[in-house]
């Protein structure tokens, strides 16, 4: 088994099952459980949004290793994204914490995915970090942005919008490479 230095997620379809500049209308109440966790919330028309549930375990995973976490969004509506990484709340180390929280970087915008790890890299290592100095992976449901591997970085299609990012296909992912 092998980890990454650097794990970038796309969120739309890959971190959570919706578009959150399209489907989703502010304001968001939490839907709080037991453990005080927040895994679904639900906006001003009542529909009820949970990320895919195992994103909290994956990235718990990662920072054990010492992995850095950047998100590569493309959204229209980052000020959402972002609003939803801070209301969603899961357990880390026995703590209850924000999901923004576990990660290192947050990218947004229409560039391409090779510039948003790059910009996540040099954010988290320094100006002049080169991204092929650095073992990376993206997750992401598009399967354009394969493109990645041209700069060496390792695309991991996650396929299926109703499962999204899953422990299998991570394990099959540290596995493989
Ligand atoms: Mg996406």
């Amino acid at each position: 088994m092998s980890y990454p230095e650097v794990a970038a997620f796309d969120l739309d379809y890959t971190v959570w099952p919706c578009f959150c500049d399209t489907h989703l209308n502010p304001p968001f109440k939490p839907m709080p459980s037991k453990n005080g966790e927040v895994r679904t919330l639900i906006d001003s028309y009542g529909y009820e949004l949970s990320f895919y549930k195992d994103v909290p375990r994956i990235l718990e995973d990662l920072k054990t290793h010492d992995v850095k976490i950047i998100s590569a969004s493309r959204t229209w509506a980052p000020e959402i994204a972002r609003e939803l990484l801070r209301a969603f709340k899961v357990e880390y180390k026995g703590e209850i914490v924000p999901l923004i929280t576990l990660f290192d970087s947050l990218q947004w915008g229409e560039k391409s995915k090779v510039n948003h790890i790059r910009l996540g890299i040099q954010e988290i290592f320094g100006a002049k970090a080169d991204i092929r100095d650095y073992k990376s992976c993206l997750f992401d449901d598009e399967s354009r942005n394969r493109d990645v591997e041209k700069y060496g970085v390792k695309y991991v299609y996650v396929r299926d919008p109703e499962s999204g990012t899953t422990w299998d296909l991570y394990q099959k992912y540290l596995n493989g490479n």
